[in-house]
């Protein structure tokens, strides 16, 4: 809730490979912390605005996007629209975004345009308590405003052959927005999704995460649930398109643990 500090807590999801989850987690981590009590907003920096399509903005509502907010300067006000969800907003994207990091490339600034525009004095009056930033499958330069722009990352792993290969390459992009632009850059944690123990990989997978990340692993784990993967189609978060169904408890479970954590925070350095 709002008293816990005036700042929202901004969460980007990241991982470089695409399928992973990011936008799933993104769309129902942010309906599920919504249910807690918090007023969230999701901005979708993806030019594919997958999370835009899945919490039912029509083309109509893209007019302006993030794209408008990060390299245009646009004010929060003219982005920041309502969902169909109670208390979860969400700055659109759409493909505009596909030309910004070669139009942001020369400024000085280019790696802290969406730091700047999240923590403008114009963004006080949402009081948001969490932002998510739902990540391209890529480490450009959107990913790196992302990374510059964020309290901490939550990375989606798929339970998955070459899972892990990929982690390592986000750990040294962190690092090194760590050492450059953004020092107080924590991991939130790692969460695995799609989980499925009839697939062998699976169980081989979170051995090796939890062996190697340790804590940072996040307890709650996301299942394969189809129910999961038909909500955005009906542009809604599984959390109220099938309110009971094993995907929509795990996305309840994962908002709690990570609330909580803000509430206790505990050593996930890393
Ligand atoms: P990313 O944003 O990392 O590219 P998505 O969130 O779009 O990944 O997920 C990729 C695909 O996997 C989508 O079709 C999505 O519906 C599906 N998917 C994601 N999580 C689950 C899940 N827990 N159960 C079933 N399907 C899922
Ligand atoms: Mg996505």
């Amino acid at each position: 809730m709002h008293t816990l500090s005036d700042q929202p807590h901004i969460i980007a999801l990241a991982n470089q490979k695409g399928g992973v989850g990011k936008t799933t987690t993104a769309i129902n981590l942010a309906a599920g912390l919504a249910e807690l009590g918090n007023r969230v907003l999701l901005v979708d920096i993806d030019p594919q605005g997958n999370s835009s399509t899945g919490l039912g903005v029509r083309p109509e509502g893209r007019k302006l996007t993030s794209y408008d907010l990060i390299v245009e300067g646009a004010v929060p006000q003219d982005v920041v629209r309502p969902t169909g969800v109670p208390s979860l907003w969400i700055i659109p994207a759409n493909a505009d975004l596909s030309s910004a990091d070669l139009e942001i490339m020369s400024r000085e600034k280019r790696s802290f345009l969406l730091h700047d525009a999240l923590h403008q004095p114009l963004m006080d009056e949402y009081q948001f308590d969490y932002i998510l930033l739902d990540c391209p499958p890529s480490l450009s330069l959107m990913t790196i405003n992302a990374l510059v722009a964020c309290d901490s990352v939550l990375v989606p792993l798929q339970c998955e052959f070459f899972a892990l290969e990929g982690l390592s390459q986000l750990m040294l992009t962190i690092r090194d927005v760590r050492r450059s632009a953004n020092p107080s850059l924590r991991i939130e944690g790692i969460v695995l999704t799609m989980y499925d123990l009839r697939n062998k990989l699976t169980a081989q997978v979170e051995a090796d995460a939890r062996a190697t990340m340790g804590e940072l692993v996040m307890k709650t784990t996301i299942p394969r649930n189809v129910r999961v993967s038909e909500a955005p189609s009906h542009a809604m978060p599984v959390l109220t398109y099938e309110p009971l169904s094993k995907g929509a408890v795990a996305y309840r479970a994962l908002a709690k643990e990570i609330a909580l954590r803000r509430k206790n925070p505990m050593l996930t350095e890393a």
